[in-house]
């Protein structure tokens, strides 16, 4: 893929920056930001329009209002948490479009700070309606992406509002996950060492694909290796298998031959939801009765070895279903070898997101993206609509 314009190669001086950040933050129930972490990753990209004199016209979308205009869902509690993030005003306007915005816009100084209302409340969004992208067009002179998270969606301020408004560049959190995704697929390291895990192959199946052409060794765990396993004629009690996938998985063991790892050893239970009659057990002895809710220890370690001799790591999907702690083993002594290993590190996916982060481990990590299925249709080398609509360097 070509380098893109970054917000840096465009002359934005007192000019009109419409600039689509990803502000769609956990609200609890009664309207409080419960993790502010997406604000803050747009902050360098604001903050150097702001340095440049430009009037900042920011937009995003916050749940999934579905056209609909909803207290609930409204940007009020983003505009105040960047206001004090920033230490400059934020002026909320109570639409995204129309002529009170149209006014509002025209009326900016250098240097102003404007938030629009949520974009979905407008069925065009999601629609990528011409006529909704014109308006939305008409509020700028420049356009810049910042949300990688939604760039897999080609929706009227993701891609078609592109399309219009030029310059259209990436914004610096948009141009670091280009440059650490790509980088990694493009030229890694070698050794070059996938991870993979989740509940379904199906999911996984074009990640898989294009991973594996790339990869010195694919690590397999989660929930999926239990497809692999009946695939390789293993029993596997309860644990989850999509039996339609039996003869896809087969496939891929023949095509991925030596390359293709999976665990020899699983942490079994009675329940999925609680440890009951909880113990490790080989591959090839999975009880009857038991699901298998993550790889058991002498996985952990094999897998920590390939990770250790690597120099380019890249992983998606937990181990095992380590929401519950009892089941959390392989999960963390998988995040622990990354953490430790002097590979180039980069997560994708955003339950494995939340698996470092709440390990306390994101740190130790090259690059865990803010984009969950974003980043995962990178991994399958999808052309995202959103960054391919933005100008080449
Ligand atoms: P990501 O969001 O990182 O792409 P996925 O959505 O594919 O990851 O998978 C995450 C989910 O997989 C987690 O919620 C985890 O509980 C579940 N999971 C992993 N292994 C198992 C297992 N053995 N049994 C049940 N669920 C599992
Ligand atoms: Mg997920």
């Amino acid at each position: 893929m070509n380098r893109k314009k970054s917000v840096c190669d465009i002359d934005v001086k007192g000019k009109r920056v419409f600039v689509r950040v990803d502000f769609n933050v956990p609200l609890d129930e009664n309207q409080k930001i419960t993790s502010d972490s997406r604000i803050v990753a747009s902050l360098p990209t604001i903050q150097y329009l702001l340095d440049q004199n430009a009037r900042v016209i920011l937009g995003s979308h916050l749940g999934r209002p579905k056209g609909e205009v909803r207290d609930d869902q409204r940007l009020t509690p983003v505009a105040r948490r960047l206001h004090e993030l920033l230490g400059r005003p934020v002026k909320m306007l109570d639409d995204c479009i129309g002529d009170k915005v149209i006014a509002a816009v025209n009326a900016m100084q250098d240097g102003d700070v404007v938030l629009l209302e949520n974009l979905r409340f407008h069925k065009g969004e999601e629609k990528n309606d011409p006529e909704f992208v014109k308006e939305l067009a008409s509020l700028a002179e420049v356009y810049v992406n910042d949300a990688f998270g939604t760039a897999h969606r080609a929706h009227a301020s993701t891609e078609g509002i592109a399309r219009l408004l030029k310059p259209a560049a990436a914004g610096f959190l948009m141009q670091k996950e280009l440059e650490m995704l790509g980088g990694m697929l493009a030229n890694p390291e070698r050794p070059f060492v996938g991870i993979l895990g989740g509940v379904k192959v199906s999911d996984k199946i074009k990640v898989i694909r294009h991973l594996m052409d790339k990869v010195d060794s694919l690590l397999i765990g989660g929930a999926m290796m239990f497809t692999f396993y009946r695939a390789q004629e293993l029993e596997t009690g309860r644990s989850l298998v999509e039996e339609d996938k039996i003869d896809l998985a087969r496939q891929l063991l023949e095509s991925g031959g030596s390359k293709l790892c999976l665990p020899t050893d699983v942490v079994v239970s009675e329940s999925p939801d609680e440890p009951v009659n909880l113990h490790v057990v080989p591959c090839s002895a999975i009880p009857e009765n038991a699901l298998g809710m993550d790889v058991g220890p002498e996985t952990v370690k094999a897998f920590g070895e390939k990770i250790a001799q690597s120099r380019t790591v890249c992983w998606n999907g937990p181990m095992g279903r380590f929401e519950v702690e009892a089941f959390a083993a392989g999960t963390r002594g998988v995040a622990e070898a990354i953490a430790n290993s002097d590979a180039t590190s980069v997560i994708g996916g955003g339950d494995s997101a939340s698996a470092v982060t709440k390990m306390g481990l994101s740190d130790k990590i090259t690059h865990v993206s803010t984009g969950g299925g974003a980043s995962l249709e990178f991994l399958e080398g999808v052309d995202l609509p959103g960054v391919a609509v933005l100008e080449d360097a």
